[in-house]
């Protein structure tokens, strides 16, 4: 059975377990480095990017996150978008993986959340994703292999793609629409 992780030391970890169990994979919280043992696939979620950075740095599992994205797929929203990217233009904690320009913040602060349909390459025409934005980070470049996936109406990019990693502006674990889920675990049972 497919077994996925989810990055639990902060934010909405507990919504995108529900999602990866009612689509019947496997999905555990990750805190420590050796919850990562034995794992097909990683998603880091939103909340404070700044925290969960210096919450893994604490717990020692900066590096074996690293080693684990250099192997298998991992999925960030949000925050998580935020953790995974190179260059964020500021100091602070990073994975630093994804050959990704991140801008925190860019829609406004939490009273700016807005909801709104999105068409995403890869979803052949099933209809508008709604994603869900709060203080959600801008994808301002996608350099290399980094492959913009989904834009807002007015052409900012709001998800990519890089090989096995994804990463989201917005929050898909707080709809009840689990194309982003099955992607992702399509991504991690296509890798195994
Ligand atoms: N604003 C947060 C940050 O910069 C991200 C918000 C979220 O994950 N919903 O880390």
């Amino acid at each position: 059975m497919t077994k996925i992780g989810v990055l639990a030391l902060q934010g909405a970890f507990i919504e995108h377990i529900a999602i990866l169990r009612r689509l019947g994979v496997e999905a555990v919280e990750v805190r420590l480095p050796e919850d990562l043992e034995g794992l097909d696939g990683l998603i880091i979620p939103g909340g404070e990017s700044t925290t969960i950075g210096k919450l893994a740095d604490t717990y020692a599992l900066t590096g074996p996150l690293r080693d684990f994205a250099a192997r298998k797929p991992v999925w960030g929203t949000c925050a998580g978008m935020i953790f995974m990217a190179k260059d964020i233009g500021r100091e602070q904690p990073l994975l630093g993986v994804m050959d990704i320009v991140v801008e925190r913040n860019a829609f406004g602060r939490q009273v700016d959340s807005f909801i709104t349909p999105i068409e995403v390459n890869g979803f052949n025409g099933s209809g508008p994703f709604p994603a869900v934005f709060i203080r959600g980070p801008r994808l301002v470049e996608a350099h290399g292999d980094a492959e913009v996936i989904a834009r807002l109406a007015d052409g900012t990019p709001v998800a990519a793609r890089e090989g096995h990693w994804l990463v989201t502006s917005f929050h898909p674990e707080l709809t009840e629409d689990a194309r982003f889920h099955e992607l992702f675990v399509r991504l991690v049972e296509e890798r195994d």
